[in-house]
């Protein structure tokens, strides 16, 4: 008798030992991925300069070339600063000051028309540390709308200026205000013909999707050596939008975001459908909540999310490590990135 009690004792005590409960107190594979940090580099940057159907068979080498050399300008603009120890909110103002500056680019100087002949530029600019953000929009004699952004956010209690307002307060804070003139250019009132000669013949919607749509807005996200991130994005919207139409450039979450926890991003596309899906915080929160890395996040945001619901454009993103990511689901994107020494430019979907 003893002999089967002894038996049964065994018996129960291995399957009890098989039915164990997991120890709570083993790491999680997420608890794992947060555990083992990655060397994070001394400074990493990002850059675009617009997403869109761009093809090397429409493009001259001339062409090529000038957009190559003016994004290799400002990287060494944002470069220089991170390079000497800077922070990354002064790099990401240098480096899309260059591309304001510059008519190839739709923002400042080279912004495109609204359907009514003139020019109204957005731009934001977000600070990763504190979450502070600075916007402005429908701007018309702004010289440099980024500069106005950043200034919002640290000389005013507010995140977004509009319109007059935001001119008035640009111009109080000492900021190069031009006649709206200064952004008239030949090429872009070409393209607001043609935009509207496609209208004529096919509704508002679709001369959207024939037109020979480049987005040409601009922006940066930037990681400094005191692993501050922040991002900024600048544009002049759609050729022929409506008057006094926002886009996502000026939308904090949408057109730029910048968290020291997660990364810093800055979006070029079909404005309203950045708005609608929040791209540039979903990416970052995909980050936060599902521990997705940069990569993941965002070419699940840019080539799935958006490619759903039909949206295209593309962003440009760094990580609190100075992981770079620039997905696009358009043809080509302008945009390049600069780390030590590692830098890369590139236009095509290559
Ligand atoms: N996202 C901008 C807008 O919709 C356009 C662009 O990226 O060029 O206003």
């Amino acid at each position: 008798m003893k002999k089967y009690t002894f038996i049964l004792f065994a018996f129960l005590c291995c399957f009890s030992c098989k039915n164990e409960p997991t120890i709570t107190s083993t790491p999680s594979e997420d608890l794992i991925k947060e555990a083992i940090p990655q060397k994070r580099a001394a400074y990493a940057m990002a850059i675009h300069g617009g997403a869109g159907t761009i093809l090397k068979a429409n493009m001259t080498p001339e062409k090529e070339a000038a957009f190559t050399a003016k994004l290799n300008e400002a990287l060494d603009a944002g470069e220089a600063i991170l390079k000497n120890g800077g922070t990354a909110m002064d790099a990401v103002v240098a480096t899309i000051n260059v591309m304001e500056n510059s008519p190839l680019f739709n923002a400042g100087k080279g912004a495109v028309f609204t359907n009514q002949g003139t020019n109204e530029l957005d731009a934001s600019f977000m600070d990763g540390k504190t979450l502070n953000a600075g916007a402005i929009s429908g701007v018309t004699n702004i010289k440099n709308p980024i500069n106005a952004a950043r200034a919002v956010l640290e000389k005013s209690n507010h995140v977004m200026l509009s319109g007059p307002g935001a001119e008035k307060f640009a111009k109080e804070q000492g900021l190069e205000i031009v006649d709206p003139k200064y952004f008239w250019t030949q090429h872009r009132w070409d393209a607001l013909e043609n935009a509207k000669a496609k209208e004529m013949q096919l509704g508002y919607h679709d001369q959207l999707e024939f037109n020979d749509w480049k987005y040409g807005t601009v922006g940066c996200a930037a990681l400094d050596k005191d692993g501050n991130l922040a991002a900024g994005t600048s544009t002049g919207g759609m050729t022929n939008k409506r008057f006094n139409r926002i886009g996502d450039a000026p939308i904090i979450g949408a057109g730029c975001y910048a968290n020291n926890n997660t990364c810093a991003i800055s979006s070029t596309g079909h404005g309203e459908f950045f708005i609608r899906y929040a791209v540039a915080h979903d990416i970052s929160a995909r980050m936060a909540y599902l521990k997705e890395d940069l990569a993941t996040a965002a070419n699940h945001v840019v080539n799935k999310t958006l490619v759903d619901a039909g949206g295209s454009g593309g962003i440009i993103s760094v990580d609190k490590y100075g992981n770079v990511a620039m997905p696009h689901n358009t043809p080509g994107m302008y945009r390049g990135y600069a780390k030590p020494n590692d830098r890369g430019v590139f236009i095509y979907g290559e």
